[in-house]
């Protein structure tokens, strides 16, 4: 019975909610027994926070009971996985890193807080790379997240835990950060849905700043519509994000729901040439898949055309400019002075504050962080500034002129969502700039500022998953999610099911 609880999708979860055939506290309950049943081989937490889901779910049922739901989301009660990049009051918060090991925040996110005021029960935090800086979660200071399709693969990274957790159903959301594909990457590698949304769309307030003209956090799920409604919990304005944008969320949840009608009349699609949306240079089972999705695509109406964004060439370049000059920037304040861990030099070494600040960080942080602080203080240090960080700004403004100009003729824009399926473990830990390359097609929207979508369209010859990335212009995220759910809904279709009924999962088994 539990088995079949955690299958529903939240939408339907939500659904049993109000309809009072379940009630919080059953289905945080199942979905705790998941996660201890998963978790030994998963991997997906870092920190499961059993008692206080439990405690929120109580609270919720005791609101439902007494009929005070009023104005809360369609998601009221559904528990939800964070990612440990988030700041969650009285959990430990640690962005898998040693540095901030143990460290309790003492305030919530802007989205922990819309998270908690929906009356969704949260689970606990979930593995990633450290500082969100990596692709496959290899880079956590705490150990691997598993595949749960393959135990040899990656997850994807950095939100490995958010895409892992959710596709083995231990939640049937997460949140994850995404500042060059952190949550399209994974969930393209899971089998689940991603979703960046438009920079500034949510408030980034609370979120651990890995590079902040980038950065933003986004839903993980297992459909668009789940993902849809996720993005309407925690969007819309917030002062205490000066980034954020003063206007509502776009609706994508009603965008989700036409699209679920499988009519894509009148929508325009355009494949970028530069990133794979021909299928070339593509791993041949990526290709495949994308190019059967995109005759989907044009069966159900979408008038599909190839589209070049020239600059989209050099993103990658740009960003492993621009992400670690801001890395250098905001893990600055990992100084051992006000917070987390503290290493004081060795007897004999001169007890300075600097010498504390050297060896808390030497000890604190990991290759792969270390890698990007030299890089990006390399890349803003005087006499180079111009050549690096200048040059790179330059391509980003090119990149962002790009977009602007294809949605002049489309209304979304595609591509593979990553030139791969999920890699094997130990793969690219020796060679950062092979881990790197796996960036390029997400990389884009994040220098653009643009949301994009992950969503699956069916299995590689290895059975494993294949993603299929939507683009919108900035402010209507709603866009992208109207063929992303025509795509999930044509693609079930064709698979008798969600991709993720093609996934053995023996934790389950009753
Ligand atoms: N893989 C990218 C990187 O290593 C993306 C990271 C992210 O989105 N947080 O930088």
């Amino acid at each position: 019975m539990s088995n079949e609880l955690v299958k529903l999708t939240a939408a339907q979860m939500a659904e049993k909610i109000r309809n009072k055939e379940v009630s919080s506290r059953e289905l945080t309950q199942a979905e705790l027994d998941v996660i201890e049943a998963a978790e030994p081989t998963m991997h997906a937490f870092l920190h499961v926070a059993a008692d206080e889901a439990l405690a929120q779910a109580d609270a919720f049922d005791k609101k439902l009971a007494a009929g005070d739901t009023e104005g809360l989301p369609e998601l009221a009660g559904v528990p939800i996985a964070i990612k440990d990049m988030i700041v969650t009051k009285g959990i430990p918060t640690t962005a898998a890193s040693k540095i901030l090991e143990g460290w309790v925040p003492p305030y919530d996110a802007t989205v922990i807080e819309k998270i908690k005021a929906a009356g969704m029960p949260i689970l606990g935090k979930t593995n990633l790379d450290e500082f969100a800086q990596g692709s496959s979660t290899e880079h956590s200071a705490f150990g691997n997240t598993y595949n749960p399709w393959n135990k040899d693969c990656v997850p994807g990274g950095s939100g490995g835990g958010s895409a892992a957790a959710v596709s083995s159903y231990e939640a049937p959301l997460a949140l994850g950060t995404d500042t060059g594909g952190s949550i399209r990457q994974p969930a393209s590698f899971t089998g689940s849905v991603g979703v960046k949304p438009t920079y500034g769309g949510v408030s980034r307030y609370g979120a651990i700043a890995m590079a902040s003209s980038l950065d933003q956090i986004g839903p993980c799920a297992r459909t668009v519509l789940d993902a849809a409604l996720l993005h309407e919990v925690i969007g819309g304005n917030d002062r205490r994000d000066s980034t954020s944008i003063p206007a509502p969320v776009p609706p994508v949840a009603a965008a989700a729901r036409e699209g679920l009608k499988r009519d894509l009349k009148g929508v325009r699609i355009g494949l970028i040439k530069e990133i794979g949306g021909t299928g070339e240079g593509f791993q041949p089972g990526v290709a495949k898949r994308f190019n059967e999705a995109v005759e989907q695509l044009k069966s159900m109406g979408a008038e599909v055309t190839e589209v070049s964004l020239p600059h989209l060439s050099y993103s990658l370049g740009a960003y492993y400019i621009i992400m670690p000059s801001e890395v250098s920037s905001n893990l600055a304040r990992y100084d051992g002075m006000r917070y987390g861990l503290r290493v004081m030099p060795p007897t004999g070494v001169p007890q300075t504050a600097a010498n504390m600040m050297a060896y808390t960080r030497e000890a604190g942080f990991g290759d792969e962080v270390k890698r990007r602080i030299i890089l990006g203080t390399y890349a803003l240090s005087a006499g180079y500034y111009d050549a690096w960080y200048g040059s790179a700004q330059k391509v980003r403004t090119l990149v962002i002129e790009d977009f602007a100009k294809a949605f002049e003729q489309v209304d979304v824009l595609a591509s593979p969502t990553a030139p791969t399926t999920a890699f094997k473990f130990g793969e690219k830990t020796s060679d950062p700039l092979a881990m790197y390359l796996g960036d390029v097609t997400t990389i884009p929207a994040n220098l653009a500022g643009v949301p994009a979508i992950s969503v699956p369209c069916g299995v590689d010859d290895s059975n494993m998953p294949v993603g299929f990335q939507f683009f919108a212009p900035q402010q209507h995220d709603e866009a992208m999610y109207k063929p992303a759910a025509a795509l999930e809904a044509a693609l079930e279709d064709t698979w008798g099911g969600n991709i993720l009924t093609k996934m053995a999962t023996p934790w389950l088994a009753d």
